[in-house]
């Protein structure tokens, strides 16, 4: 997507991740990013560092685009167990709730 900001903070207060839809705990780093998001209209998303990386890389592997883009969560909702094969153990971790409710 075309991003204004991709930056590094450091959480003052908690948000939840974009990408996998948890908590990110206050103290904890995050990545924010701003820009365009898929309607169009201005957004800011904040995210662990680790599940953006996992998300670009999906969406890179399947050829997605900016208009096509899909979060981490829709991945794992979609795909399953599988997208998070070689994913980092902490990406993992974080979606063990949801997958074990679809299973
Ligand atoms: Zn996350």
């Amino acid at each position: 997507m075309p991003l204004e900001r991709d930056e590094l903070r450091k959480a003052r207060k908690a948000h939840r991740c974009d990408g996998c839809e948890r908590t990110i705990q206050p103290g904890e780093t995050y990545q924010y990013l701003t820009g365009m998001s898929i309607d169009g209209d201005f957004g800011a998303w904040h995210y662990h560092p680790d599940c953006r990386a996992w998300e670009v890389r999906l969406c890179r592997e399947n050829g997605l685009r900016h208009d096509e883009w899909m979060t981490l969560f829709e991945h794992v909702c979609e795909g399953g167990p599988l997208v998070l094969d070689g994913a980092p153990e902490p990406v993992r971790a974080r979606f063990a709730g949801v997958l074990t409710e679809q299973t």
